[in-house]
């Protein structure tokens, strides 16, 4: 208690935390559960091209069409932006509260854009436990086969580059080993810049 007091005190900027990794992996999950667990971590909402799954949460993203994306990214909006698999996906700006960290869920090309602008920023990138694995989680949130494919193809790609980026990489076997490895990450994250 003493501890995180004196770090929100001296906590001089706030910390970005980009969660990344391939599709399937549960960066969706974990990074809900995270923010439901530390209040002082604020998740961004990201815009995406891409039609909302049956069953996914209307909030997911702010889903828009391509020309509100393409005149977002004209009037300079993004803090980072990609097309991936097709669909644009990006970050808006400004789009912070003040105190708060940030947590930014992302593919690694929007990764790399977040580390250019700011060095300090954490990335973890998360492995799935198998590609079998990967590949029921992504079947058990309903996309088609093809959708399926394209992604297990994108994770051989996305993988290499994601672990040569990443300041930690964390194998998501089971979600509550990985929910504690990522407050470790967190903390250990705030107390250094608190010094
Ligand atoms: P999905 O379609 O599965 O929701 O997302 C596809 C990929 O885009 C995932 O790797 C997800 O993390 C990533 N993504 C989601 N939002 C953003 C964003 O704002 N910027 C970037 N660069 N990637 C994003």
């Amino acid at each position: 208690m003493q501890d995180e007091r004196h770090d929100e005190l001296h906590q001089a900027s706030p910390l970005v935390f980009i969660v990344s990794g391939p599709g399937g992996v549960g960066k969706g999950t974990i990074v809900e559960a995270l923010v439901a667990r530390d209040e002082r971590l604020w998740l961004s909402r990201s815009w995406t091209t891409r039609a909302r799954r049956d069953g996914e949460r209307h909030d997911a993203y702010h889903f828009v069409s391509r020309d509100e994306f393409e005149g977002r990214i004209a009037a300079a909006g993004f803090l980072e932006w990609t097309s991936f698999l097709g669909q644009y996906y990006g970050t808006p700006l400004p789009d912070a509260v003040p105190g708060r960290d940030i947590v930014l869920e992302i593919e690694v090309d929007g990764a790399r854009q977040v580390k250019l602008i700011h060095p300090d920023a954490v990335l973890v990138f998360l492995l799935p436990p198998s590609r079998l694995e990967q590949q029921r989680r992504l079947r058990g949130r309903g996309d088609a086969e093809d959708k399926v494919e394209a992604r297990l193809r994108k994770a051989e790609e996305e993988e290499p580059v994601g672990i040569a980026m990443a300041d930690h990489v964390v194998v998501n076997d089971d979600l509550e080993l990985t929910l504690q490895e990522l407050s470790r990450i967190v903390h250990h994250e705030r107390k250094k810049r608190s010094n």
